[in-house]
Formats: C-alpha cells, sequence, structure tokens
C-alpha cells in the first residue's frame, strides 16, 4: 500500500523502530506518509505521542483507578499505546471486547460495564478472569448471579440514571436504575456480592464539570437511602475534548471537581474508579479523506457517515480539518466547506461548516482532526467504502 516496499523505497519517511509505532507503519509527518501511499482509500492516522500523553494526564491526575473505555477506539495499537503508557484496566462491554484486549494484555483487569449482556457472554467474561459487571435492574443482578453460579468473589456495580446534565451526548436514556430502583438494588446485591458499587456516566463530552459533583451528590442519597454500605463508586466517562465550539475546562479541573464531590459526599474511603474513552484516544487521532471532486463550497471525500464520519454527519459535529495538498501550491484564503462521503446515500454529509484554504482541489487529502475516538470505531463497509489502512505519525 505504500511506495512498492516502502521499508527499501521510503526509508527516509520511515522511523527507526519505536516503542511506540506498535507494529504500524510509522512515520515522521503525515506529509511523508502521503508522499509514498500508493492505495486508493482514507487513511487513519495515530498519533501514539498524543495518546500516551492523554494516559498520562488521567494516570497522574484523576483521583482513582483509570478503565478505558475500549469502544472508543478498539485498535490494537491504541490498546497497546496505553497499555505501555500504564493503563491497567479495561472497560468492556462484549465477548470480542474481552478476547482482543485479553490477546493484547492478558494481564489486564477487565470491567464488563455494559448493563445489559448475553448469558453467554456472562460466562465467557467470568470464564476469563472478569469479576467485575455492572447492571441495572433485578433481572440481570439474577442473570449475573445464576450464570457464575452465585461466586463470592463478585464485584457488582449499580449503573444509575441520571437526572439530566450538560453533555453533549446524554447516555442516561437508554441505561440506569432509577433512584427508588437502585436503593432496591443495593439491597437485592449486597448479601451475594464481594465488593459493591454504584456507577454512573454523566454522558459523553461533558461541558460542566459540575455534573460530576451532582452525580456524586445523586449517588450519596441512594446509599444513604438504602442505608446499605458501599465499596466502590465509579464516575464513568465523560471527560471532554476541545473540538471546535465546544470550549470546556481543563481535564485538572474536571479532576479537582470530581476529589471534591467525593470528599463532600462522603466517598473518600471507597475504591474510585472511572472510565474515560473520547479523552483518552480523540486527540491521538485523524482521518485522512481524499478530495475526489469539489463543486464549489462541496468537496466529495473517500469518507464519510459510514466511515469514520458519523458523528460529524448525525450530531453535525465540526471537527477541527487540516489540508494537505497533493502538489505544492499557494495557498488561498479560508473559506467553509461542505464534505459529502463516498456513499450513495444522501444522509452521507457533513454540513460542517469546515474551513479550509480556498486553493483546495482534486487529489488533495483533508485531515480531520480529534476523530480517534467514536471515528475508526465506527465505520462499516457500506458500499463497497472502507479502509484498512492505519499508520502511526510520531509527532
Ligand atoms: C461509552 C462509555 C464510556 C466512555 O465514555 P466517554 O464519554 O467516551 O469517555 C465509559 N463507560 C461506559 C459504560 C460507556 O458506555
Amino acid at each position: 500500500m505504500f511506495k512498492s516496499d516502502y521499508a527499501q523505497l521510503a526509508r527516509p519517511a520511515i522511523l527507526p523502530d519505536s516503542s511506540n509505532r506498535q507494529g504500524l507503519p510509522a512515520f515522521a509527518s503525515v506529509g511523508d506518509m502521503l508522499r509514498s501511499y500508493e492505495g486508493d482509500d482514507a487513511i487513519f492516522v495515530l498519533y501514539p505521542k498524543k495518546i500516551a500523553a492523554a494516559a498520562r494526564t488521567f494516570l497522574n491526575g484523576f483521583p482513582g483507578k483509570v478503565l478505558y473505555a475500549v469502544k472508543a477506539n478498539p485498535h490494537p495499537a491504541v490498546l497497546k499505546t496505553l497499555w505501555t503508557a500504564g493503563v491497567r484496566c479495561f472497560d468492556v462491554a462484549s465477548t470480542r471486547e474481552v478476547e482482543l484486549v485479553k490477546t493484547i494484555a492478558p494481564s489486564a483487569t477487565l470491567y464488563f460495564m455494559h448493563p445489559v449482556k448475553s448469558r453467554a457472554a456472562i460466562r465467557h467474561a467470568y470464564a476469563n478472569g472478569v469479576r467485575d459487571f455492572s447492571f441495572d435492574c433485578a433481572d440481570e443482578l439474577y442473570k449475573l448471579l445464576e450464570e457464575t453460579g452465585y461466586a463470592d468473589d463478585l464485584n457488582l456495580h449499580v449503573r444509575l440514571a441520571l437526572p439530566k446534565g450538560e453533555a453533549a451526548m446524554p447516555l442516561s436514556g437508554k441505561f440506569g436504575a432509577s433512584r427508588e430502583e437502585a436503593v432496591d438494588l443495593l439491597q437485592a446485591a449486597r448479601p451475594h456480592v464481594a465488593m459493591l458499587g454504584l456507577t454512573f456516566h454523566v454522558g459523553s463530552q461533558c461541558m460542566n464539570m459540575d455534573d460530576y459533583g451532582k452525580a456524586l451528590a445523586w449517588a450519596r442519597a441512594i446509599v444513604d437511602e438504602a442505608g446499605i454500605a458501599i465499596d466502590s463508586i465509579d464516575c464513568g466517562g465523560g471527560f471532554p475534548v476541545a473540538y471546535p465550539g465546544m470550549p470546556h475546562k481543563p481535564i485538572s479541573d474536571y479532576f479537582a471537581a470530581i476529589r471534591k464531590g467525593l470528599g463532600e459526599h462522603g466517598f473518600d474511603g471507597v475504591q474510585v474508579l472511572g472510565e474515560p474513552g473520547r479523552a483518552l484516544c480523540a486527540e491521538g487521532g485523524s482521518t485522512l479523506a481524499r478530495v475526489e471532486l469539489r463543486k464549489g463550497g462541496d468537496l466529495y471525500l473517500n469518507d464519510g457517515s459510514y466511515g469514520s464520519l458519523f458523528d460529524a454527519a448525525q450530531c453535525a459535529w465540526k471537527y477541527p480539518v487540516k489540508l494537505h495538498r497533493a502538489a505544492p501550491r499557494e495557498a488561498g484564503t479560508a473559506e467553509p466547506f461542505r464534505f459529502f462521503g463516498p456513499t450513495c446515500d444522501s444522509l452521507d454529509v457533513m454540513e460542517g461548516p469546515f474551513e479550509l484554504p480556498d486553493d483546495v482541489c482534486e487529489g488533495d487529502w483533508v485531515e480531520v482532526c480529534h476523530l480517534g475516538a467514536y471515528g475508526q470505531a465506527l465505520a462499516s463497509k457500506f458500499n463497497g467504502f472502507h479502509t484498512e489502512i492505519t499508520v502511526a505519525v510520531m509527532a
């Protein structure tokens, strides 16, 4: 896919082996990579140094154990990079995610935090050493107990539904026990478990860090009402990324807000967990899509809504974009553009507007940045458009 034998021909562009390239073709820059690329598909770029830096931010600052939410980007290179950076715990939601993490990091600790699991998935996870599971109703609790033979080493986490907060993508619509249900579930589960916890998710891309404090207050009220001691509190994911138009306070302020909430609401002595997905890998990945045609302010790209640009299309999110010219040219002034994806479906449109230099033309590459989370992970093969190309850029 890279000039016949990129290890030979493009040698200057290939970096010496480094602990972070994780088996991917590695380049010093996107420009170097594009110069040797001969394929016809879009390209996923990972920036392992940025992913490792995000991991360090969480490992050093989050006041508890850091679980990577694998669904954000399950690429083996992402998992390896996080593991190398010191992430030891992973939040998984399916049998395949269990298998994947086991293959890459056999000694990782897995937390199965999907509140609805198949019986086979529970049996498989338990047999593979998973002891932590979440649930949000009595039927799921009994499923867990039955499929593990009423094991005495289960750590169970009651998933709470939260009152609406300020996340760009609320996650309490589908899962979560109401306050009354949670009280009943704590009482029902306590006799059966080694560790009992509460877990919540304030919603993805949470723009107001006070939502975490409010959720901790909510959890405290439930614990008090149940009159049941808990051993663990899981603050979920939701930590934001700086997409255009969504400025947020520094992540360290989020950590401080959580630390304060834990203290104020009497959770000082319990295990604290966090499940960042987006914040660990968004800035460490991008998609390079080629311009196949330009019609005025519309660019037809070889990746779109059914590829890695789902959120840009369905949620009209604006990602930062960068132009990589096919040949050196004088740069035009910035203009707003709309993107169309490659499929024949009219929903395959990303309204943006995305600001690019006005000289953009067929053959150029548009780098859609901050797309390391929920980008590559969502890509389908619809209409024959997809890509198997992932590269590392060591910037
Ligand atoms: C998706 C998900 C996460 C990760 O959320 P982000 O907003 O990406 O940080 C964490 N926990 C659970 C249970 C999830 O479903």
